[in-house]
C-alpha cells in the first residue's frame, strides 16, 4: 500500500514547475517551486512543521501543549494543521489588516486567532512581542504549556528549508540551477535555500526580490535599511535583519514595484491557468530580472508561495485596486 501516515508526510517534495510563456521570453527555464500545494496552502507549511518537531524533539513543546505564534498569517495556518495533526492547541496572534481569507482558514483550522492593531516593531504591541508576552503568561501560570516558535528569529525555521526545499530544488534541476530568486519576510525560505544551492554549486547567484515597504532592498543595495514605498502583497518585507536572513550570501537584489508584480499574477492566471498571491508575482518578476540578468540559456528557480483564494477581496477588487493605483486585466468579467 503506498500511503502517507499522516498529513504531515504531505508537507514538502513539491513540484518544480515550468513557466513555459516566461521560459520562451527569456530564454532560460524559468521554474517555480509549487508550495502553494502545500497541505495547508503555503511555503509556511515547511517552516511550521520544522520548528514544531525540533521543540518537540529538544522537549520545548510537551504532549498537550499549545502553539503561541505571532504571524501574518500563512505560518499560524500551517502550525495550525501541524499541531492539529501532532496533539497541539494553537493560539495565533495577527495584525488585523491582513487578509479575511487568512483569517478565516486559520479559524477553520481550529486556531484561535486574536487580531491585534498593526504596529511598528519597535513597538511593544507589535504581533511579534504581544504572542511571545502570551506565550510567557501561560509558561508562568503552567510550566511548558506553551511553544512560541519565534518563526523569525528561530532558525529551525531556515534549517527545515535547508534542509528539504533546497535538496529538493538541487535534486529537480538536476544541478542545472544557475540561480535563485525570492522574497524575504522571516527568510527562512531564501536564507535556507540560498545555503544548501552555494554549499552544492558556489557560482549559484542568490537575489532578493523585495516588495515596496520593506528596508530590505536598501540595505543589500546601500548599506542603509530604510523604508520605501508600499505594497499590496502580504507576508513579505521587513524593517530589519532577522536571525533567518542574517549572513545568507545574497548576489543580487531588487525592490519590485507592485505595479509590476501585480499584473505578473493576472498573467499568470491566463498563461499558464496559476491563481497565485502577491507575493508569488514579486517573485516571479525577480525571476525574470534575474534571467535578463544572467542572459539566455540559464535556469533560473523561484517560489510559488500560495495562492490568490487567500486574497479574492483584494486582487479581483476593482475599488481596492484603484485605491493602490492598480487596476484589473480587461479580460476578468466585471461582478454583477
Ligand atoms: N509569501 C507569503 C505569502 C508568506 O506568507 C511568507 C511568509 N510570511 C513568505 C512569502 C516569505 O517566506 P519566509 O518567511 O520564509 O521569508
Amino acid at each position: 500500500m503506498d500511503k502517507a501516515q499522516n498529513l504531515l508526510d504531505c508537507i514538502g517534495n513539491t513540484p518544480l514547475l515550468r513557466l513555459n510563456k516566461l521560459s520562451e521570453q527569456t530564454g532560460c527555464e524559468i521554474l517555480g517551486k509549487a508550495e502553494f500545494m502545500n497541505p495547508g496552502g503555503s511555503v509556511k507549511d515547511r517552516a511550521a512543521l520544522g520548528m514544531v518537531r525540533a521543540a518537540v524533539a529538544s522537549k520545548q513543546l510537551k504532549p498537550g501543549g499549545t502553539l503561541v505564534e505571532g504571524t501574518a498569517g500563512n505560518t499560524g495556518i500551517g502550525l495550525a494543521l501541524v499541531g492539529a495533526a501532532m496533539g497541539f492547541k494553537s493560539v495565533i496572534v495577527m495584525p488585523e489588516n491582513q487578509s479575511r481569507g487568512k483569517i478565516d482558514t486559520l479559524r477553520a483550522h481550529g486556531a484561535e486567532v486574536r487580531l491585534i492593531p498593526p504596529v511598528p516593531y519597535k513597538n511593544p504591541a507589535h504581533f511579534v512581542h504581544t504572542s511571545g508576552r502570551i506565550a510567557a503568561a501561560m509558561n508562568e501560570e503552567s510550566p511548558n504549556s506553551a511553544f512560541w516558535p519565534n518563526q523569525f528569529e528561530n532558525l529551525d525555521n531556515r534549517r527545515f528549508h535547508e534542509t528539504t526545499t533546497g535538496p529538493e530544488i538541487w535534486a529537480q534541476t538536476d544541478g542545472k540551477v544557475d540561480g535563485f530568486v525570492c522574497a524575504v519576510g522571516t527568510g527562512g525560505t531564501l536564507g535556507g535555500v540560498a545555503r544548501a544551492l552555494k554549499a552544492r554549486k558556489p557560482e549559484v547567484v542568490i537575489a532578493l526580490a523585495d516588495p515596496g515597504g520593506s528596508a530590505l532592498h536598501n540595505y543589500f543595495a546601500n548599506g542603509e535599511l530604510k523604508l520605501e514605498g508600499s505594497s499590496i502583497s502580504e507576508g513579505i518585507g521587513n524593517s530589519r535583519i532577522t536571525a533567518n536572513l542574517a549572513d545568507t550570501p545574497i548576489d543580487l537584489s531588487w525592490q519590485i514595484p507592485d505595479s509590476d508584480a501585480i499584473p505578473m499574477i493576472y498573467r499568470l492566471i491566463r498563461e499558464e491557468g496559476l491563481v497565485l498571491g502577491g507575493s508569488s508575482g514579486i517573485n516571479v518578476v525577480g525571476a525574470v530580472r534575474l534571467a535578463e540578468q544572467l542572459g539566455p540559456g540559464h535556469t533560473i528557480v523561484t517560489i510559488l508561495c500560495d495562492s490568490a483564494t487567500r486574497y479574492m477581496e483584494r486582487l479581483f477588487n476593482a475599488e481596492f485596486l484603484a485605491s493602490k493605483g492598480l487596476e484589473l486585466p480587461e479580460w476578468f468579467a466585471p461582478r454583477r
